[in-house]
């Protein structure tokens, strides 16, 4: 998860879970409820936290960074954003100054491996998955197209959270910058000082999680495949598949080790054997029923748009939707397995709908009377609205009414919304006709 406003719900939903038999260092008000400002974000907290009696510390922050101490040095786990690392540093070596032997990275969505030149000494191994390489390929091939999409969907400044097109990427030229020293397909074990780091390959979010479990401390660190909210198996910043039954296979196996805290990248712990149980249970269950709700109506020959209204979780499987939101995650489970043809023999073409469109709204007499029905469904229907008004501003960009009735339609769906990601588009969209109307 890459999330600054998500942290709002994220953190808020966390620390519902239960803490007894650990020691919680009492965050701040301000930590424990997030923050919207991605300079803010987990600022304020005046000491880590402490869990599995004193052995691991967390830094929350956009993205939490963890320090293991073992008697033979320490081992970081995840490394948050680079505009949180510094801090993350600070509130960590106050608590244990042993060298940092290694830094083990859950995957390579930037709020993990942006403090990773903080953290590294010399000699100090970098663990990650395999498909960590082609991964960070992936990101920086596409650097430009996520520069936009982040700074959108997370509300934040442009350049707050760094990427944009590298100069020198030419088409063909898509190397990333080698980031782990120590790569590893399924599992990579190894012991430091009294303690067993055992790396698992744990495709969920993204291809290249993996999770790390410490056998002696019957601790499991997941990574982003939980988080206090159902996950975004699709996120609108825009992802390949992110395949269900890979979430499912890989909260299995944490299931079967039998962890008596899961410390996930964003948030807070899930602590006590039961609880974790529970509560992974639970988030495995959601996911299978979305991800089967969503087959069962492609072979009944359902469209995308009619089951992404029609899946909905039961109320034993509601894990909130305060960042992924399982309507999205219909579609992605639709499209990660049909892809984008729909069966309609005219989207075989590159007409496209916005084209033809615009050639109703001439037939409608134009922008006006669009706007105006726009205007009589926005208070039912703020998404039809918002649907009439794209068409009637690509035929007149800057028609008045049109814009009106958008910004009515937008404010409308943020005021609904409990959702960081769709309040970030929403926020972005809300830019674009202000920037219109001037
Ligand atoms: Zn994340």
């Amino acid at each position: 998860m890459r999330s600054l406003r998500a942290l709002a719900p994220v953190l808020a939903l966390s620390l519902a879970v239960g803490t007894a038999g650990v020691t919680l260092a009492q965050a701040p008000a301000q930590e424990r409820l997030g923050a919207s400002q991605p300079t803010a974000a987990g600022a304020g907290q005046a000491k880590a936290l402490s869990f599995a009696g004193g052995r691991i510390f967390q830094a929350t922050g956009f993205g939490n960074t963890f320090l293991v101490t073992t008697k033979a040095g320490d081992v970081v786990i995840d490394t948050s954003l680079p505009m949180n690392a510094q801090r993350h540093h600070a509130l960590l070596r106050a608590e244990d100054k042993a060298p940092i032997k290694d830094i083990i990275l859950t995957h390579s969505h930037g709020d993990h491996t942006g403090g990773v030149p903080v953290w590294k000494e010399a000699g100090t191994h970098v663990i990650g998955q395999a498909n960590e390489v082609e991964f960070r390929n992936y990101q920086e091939r596409l650097a430009g197209f996520f520069a936009v999409r982040n700074a959108a969907q997370y509300n934040a400044p442009p350049g707050a959270l760094g990427g944009g097109a590298r100069p020198n990427l030419n088409p063909g030229d898509y190397a990333a910058p080698p980031l782990a020293d120590v790569l590893f397909d399924k599992e990579y074990r190894f012991k430091l000082g009294d303690l067993t780091f055992d790396c698992l390959a744990m495709p969920g979010e993204t291809p290249d999680m993996l999770n790390v479990w410490v056998p002696e401390l019957k601790a499991l660190f997941i990574g982003d495949n939980y988080y206090a909210s159902f996950p975004n198996m699709y996120t609108l910043r825009g992802t390949p598949p992110r395949p269900a039954l890979n979430y499912v296979e890989s909260i299995d196996k944490v299931l079967a080790l039998k962890p008596e805290i899961v410390l996930p990248s964003h948030g807070v712990p899930i602590v006590g054997a039961e609880n974790v149980r529970k509560t992974l249970t639970q988030y495995r269950d959601a996911i299978l029923y979305v991800h089967d709700a969503t087959v069962r109506g492609m072979n009944a020959g359902q469209d995308v748009y009619s089951l992404m209204r029609s899946v909905k979780l039961p109320p034993e499987l509601d894990v909130g939707e305060g960042y992924g939101a399982v309507s999205w995650s219909v579609r992605g489970v639709y499209e990660g397995y049909a892809g984008w043809f729909d069966g309609d023999p005219a989207t075989m073409y590159a007409t496209s709908p916005g084209e033809a469109a615009a050639e109703l709204v001439r037939i409608a007499g134009g922008a006006g009377p669009v706007a105006a029905r726009a205007q009589a469904v926005a208070a039912s229907d703020p998404a039809l609205a918002l649907r009439l008004t794209s068409a009637a501003l690509a035929v007149e960009p800057r028609n008045a009414a049109a814009l009106a009735v958008r910004k009515t339609a937008l404010e409308a769906l943020l005021k609904a919304s409990k959702n960081s990601n769709e309040s970030g588009w929403l926020h972005a969209g809300l830019a674009r006709v202000e920037a219109a109307q001037k």
